[in-house]
């Protein structure tokens, strides 16, 4: 049984800002914006005890410094980040404990360098920010190819009812995008279609379970024979190995 509650706050026109909740505390993960995370703690009654950080890109610490003087909270980021200093630095292996939990800080460079998730095996959830996506993944900014999918395979082997609670709402476009590159996968299709539902009501589509990404989301499944086929067949596969099909299709997305 879990303990926390986790909702979104979502801010600009895509992000979610999840709120961690348990009784009268409450932490924020990627926190950009401070209005929406105030007005929620408001509304809710709750303390903000803490922040996590994942990466140091704006829209995932823009309201840092606001909501630090405004509540006094604690700030965990990780180390070498260009947005910190924070109050405790983060790297591979070391463990927060926030709200009663532990959560642990798994490495996920790529997207940018400083890229860090948070991990509770207990709550059976995982705070990704830019790195994994519903149906998709973060773009390769800082990183390289090889090192996003290293760090994509890390999340992909947790435990396959982990539930991911990525930072942006792109799940649409990431899947009608995975469906070009692999338009035979029937679960990818049941996905796209429940999440046209969703969004059509407004709810979001975040979190998804690792277990059901492995099954549609194209930049998890680079050991596909169907997806290496289509890039073969559109000759968009510089090089035939594990790799090559992540850079290729990570490639595909950025000009489609
Ligand atoms: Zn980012």
């Amino acid at each position: 049984m879990t303990m926390l509650t986790i909702s979104p706050i979502p801010a600009f026109s895509d992000n979610y800002i999840w709120l961690v909740q348990s009784g009268k505390s409450a932490v924020v993960v990627d926190p950009g914006e401070p209005e929406p995370v105030l007005r929620a703690l408001s509304e809710r009654q709750v303390d903000l005890t803490d922040i996590l950080i994942t990466h140091h890109h704006h829209d995932h610490t823009g309201a840092v410094s606001r909501l630090k003087d405004e509540t006094g909270c604690i700030l965990w980021g990780p180390s070498g980040s260009p947005a910190g200093p924070f109050d405790y630095m983060l790297a591979e292996g070391d463990t927060v404990e926030v709200l009663g939990t532990t959560f642990d800080v798994l490495a996920v460079p790529g997207h940018t360098l400083d890229h860090i998730a948070y991990f509770s095996e207990f709550e059976k959830a995982l705070f990704c920010g830019d790195t994994l996506f519903v149906g998709g993944c973060g773009r390769v900014f800082e990183g390289t190819a090889p090192q996003m999918r290293a760090s994509l395979k890390k999340l992909a082997q947790l435990p396959s009812d982990t539930r991911a609670f990525c930072a942006h709402e792109y799940t649409l476009a990431n899947l009608r995008f995975a469906l070009q590159v692999e338009p035979g996968n029937q679960m990818l299709r049941e996905k796209l279609r429940a999440c046209e539902d969703k969004r059509r009501d407004n709810i979001p589509t975040v979190p998804s379970l690792i277990g059901e990404e492995i099954g549609y989301n194209p930049f998890l499944r680079w050991d596909s024979d169907a997806i290496r086929h289509t890039l073969l067949k559109q000759e968009r596969l510089l090089e035939d190995t594990e790799d090559g099909v992540f850079a290729a299709v990570r490639e595909w997305k950025n000009t489609a």
